[in-house]
């Protein structure tokens, strides 16, 4: 394959993934190349004849495995950001060989030897921090996946995973299938209420579908939400929110519910396998949070208040249907309408009233002001580095001192080749254990393209979800670790919305908005006036939001804490612990499970959704360090932000890097204050 891109020195500026020249037919035999490479890696490591040591051991596997690395980026990637059907079935082959892959090296008896034997003696070895970090990290890992136990048990725990990764490929694949399959036509009589912005949407959706001149609702969540808070259509409310909570629930060829039970049923098996009673159980031990009993605290703490507050929001907008002649009762489709009319009376403001002021562009170049104004950074687009999709853009990163830092890709438009969502990824990490290498890395969103010559506008929550997903971006630009494993997001998923959630705070600053808010045509800044009104909304319709989000979150525990012999049918398990918690219902769980794709398209969110939220206390609390200090871009707080939570990785403990940052734990109540809560915890 001397004609395989994939294989070959990439001579692209920064040696960046030549995407023009990347075919679907390169990767299983770069693969091949890539798995047989690290495979001989790894047995040259464990049968090493001289005794177990960290370099030829622990830093030897943190050598190992380049190519595979190097490919695996590029192709996860492009499945989920640009996928094709040729790519979707190259990757249920992939997913089932990565799996037999990892599971001999991971349940490498000889190699785990060694591993114990420095772990067990890692108090006399003389490591760094970092490097006492990284073998904890490293014997743990292997631990986890069994690298202990006996070959039966061996066997059995290498055939589920195989057959796990398999199930967790097709549930993404059935979620997408099922998301490209859908979209309603909206003529010009089903526009009422909708925003031009809206409509403009629809009609680049539609052209994308081949039905130039139409205009289409599809189900993404951007599509979706919006539709849902404006359009005066009660029978198209209905129809779209219907479509969009059924998906991967249709019992056609892309359902997910048999996939669930054999999920559920596979990762208990694991985790008795691996001796603990429950999959969440198993899962929790290696997190902050530890155990599920001290999730179900934390979610338990906010959920009362959260409920309370959400019911009383439905008795006002009940009471506002009927003020206008309505003679029904609240249903899930109404909820955002009429949530919409009455944040509309009672802080004077909607969304679509600031829309004309957030151009994606804008917002972009807020983004990257607050990086440099808190960590130097600075942003120079490049026109000269190959991508995936003629939409992607890419800038140069560099620090303080002008010294290059990174790549940073943002992908920010829905298209039908796209999965829903927005995430970042990496296309290669930060670390220097051979010289430093800089990391490329990768925010994916699914915004409405702009028509007619008009910019992309977003929605306040889109312009949310870009800080959110440049706070993460920021967590791998910055890292700044020696070991690749220990590198950038590469930390308890618990911790890792952290950098995410807290870089939302900027975004709805004053000093950030009145500055790059701008109308999109006649370039005048925010009004304070609306500024200020749309501060005071932003507490608005928390309960929803909250209970939404809970309710997702403790479904996701029940379904790793209950028997999985329990749990029967996807649907009626569903209704049993929503009725059980008194879910409001005219909210729906904010990811159903067909459609949770967190929890069930691989294991990575699998009893941890729960980590927004866990992040979140300390998001609220940490943004409470500017704030004492008069200024938030306060230099010294900025500094110590950067040192020990940005750019340090998984090179130390979360909770000890928290309190070195804050001076102190984070405390619990600035969650439910930060959300409008508090009250209602007082009164619950
Ligand atoms: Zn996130």
């Amino acid at each position: 394959m001397l004609d395989n891109p994939l294989l070959q020195p990439w001579l692209t500026p920064f040696e960046t993934p030549p995407f023009d020249q990347i075919k679907p037919e390169h990767f299983i035999p770069a693969f091949e190349q890539a798995f047989a490479d690290h495979v001989a890696e790894i047995e040259a490591i464990a049968a090493d004849p001289a005794a177990p040591d960290f370099d030829n051991t622990i830093t030897a596997l943190e050598r190992s495995g380049r190519l595979l690395n190097r490919v695996a980026a590029v192709f996860y990637d492009l499945v989920s950001a640009h996928s094709s059907p040729a790519l979707l079935e190259i990757d249920s082959d992939v997913s089932l060989r990565m799996a037999r892959h990892w599971n001999p090296i991971l349940m490498n008896a000889a190699l785990f030897a060694r591993i114990d034997q420095l772990y067990q003696r890692r108090a006399e070895l003389g490591l760094t921090p970092e490097q006492a970090r990284l073998l904890e990290r490293t014997y743990t890992r292997f631990h986890r996946a069994g690298a202990g136990l006996d070959q039966s048990a061996k066997d059995r725990l290498a055939a589920i995973n195989e057959r796990l990764a398999q199930l967790g490929t097709s549930f993404s694949h059935h979620l997408l299938g099922d998301e490209q399959d859908w979209f309603m036509e909206i003529g010009p009589d089903d526009c009422d209420g909708l925003p031009d912005s809206f409509v403009a949407a629809a009609k680049a959706a539609a052209e994308e579908r081949g039905l130039a001149g139409k205009a289409v609702v599809t189900l993404s969540r951007s599509s979706v939400e919006p539709f849902l808070k404006s359009s005066t259509r009660r029978d198209l409310r209905e129809k779209v929110y219907k479509a969009f909570i059924a998906r991967g629930d249709n019992g056609n060829g892309n359902d997910n519910n048999a996939i669930i039970t054999e999920i559920l049923q596979l990762r208990e098996e694991t985790a008795k396998l691996l001796g603990y009673p429950t999959f969440a159980a198993y899962r929790l031990d290696d997190s902050m949070a530890k155990t599920p009993e001290a999730v179900r605290d934390l979610l338990q703490r906010v959920w009362r208040p959260a409920r309370a507050r959400a019911l009383a929001d439905r008795d006002a907008l009940q009471a506002l249907i009927a003020e206008e002649g309505g003679n029904f009762e609240l249903a899930p489709w109404d909820w955002r309408y009429y949530a919409e009319k009455l944040r509309q009376r009672r802080a004077d403001f909607d969304d679509a009233a600031i829309k004309p002021y957030l151009t994606l562009d804008n917002m972009i170049a807020a983004a990257f002001d607050t990086a440099q104004r808190l960590f130097g950074l600075s942003f120079t687009l490049r026109s000269d580095v190959p991508v995936w999709h003629p939409d992607v853009r890419v800038w140069e990163v560099k620090d303080r001192t002008g010294a290059h830092k990174a790549l940073f890709y943002g992908d920010y438009f829905a298209r039908p080749s796209k999965r829903s969502g927005a995430w970042m990824t990496s296309l290669r990490d930060q670390q220097k254990l051979d010289g430093a290498i800089a990391p490329l890395i990768i925010n994916v969103c699914n915004f409405a393209k702009g028509t007619g010559g008009a910019p992309a506008l977003l929605s306040p929550d889109d312009a949310r979800t870009l800080f959110h997903e440049f706070g993460h971006a920021l967590h791998g630009l910055l890292s700044d670790v020696t070991y690749p494993s220990l590198s950038g997001t590469a930390v308890f998923t618990d911790f890792v919305e952290l950098p995410s959630q807290l870089y939302e705070h900027w975004q709805e600053q004053p000093q950030v908005l009145q500055r790059f808010a701008r109308h999109h045509q006649s370039g005048e800044p925010l009004p304070d006036d609306l500024l200020r009104r749309f501060l005071a909304a932003r507490q608005f319709n928390q309960g929803f939001a909250t209970v939404e989000f809970v309710a997702s979150a403790l479904i996701d525990l029940e379904f790793h804490t209950q028997p999985a012999a329990a749990i029967g049918e996807i649907a009626s398990f569903e209704q049993r612990e929503l009725a059980k918690i008194g879910m409001p219902q005219e909210i729906a769980l904010r990811h159903r499970p067909t459609q949770f794709g967190h929890i069930f398209s691989g294991d990575h969110y699998a009893s941890g959704y729960y980590s927004y939220m866990w992040s979140e206390v300390m998001d609220a609390d940490a943004f409470g360090a500017f704030e004492e200090a008069g200024n938030i871009f306060d230099a010294k707080v900025a500094q110590r932000l950067h040192d020990h939570i940005y750019a340090a990785g998984g090179a130390r403990d979360p909770a000890e890097a928290y309190v070195a940052f804050r001076g102190r734990d984070p405390a619990p109540d600035a969650l439910l204050r930060r959300r409008g809560l508090l009250d209602q915890a007082e009164a619950a």
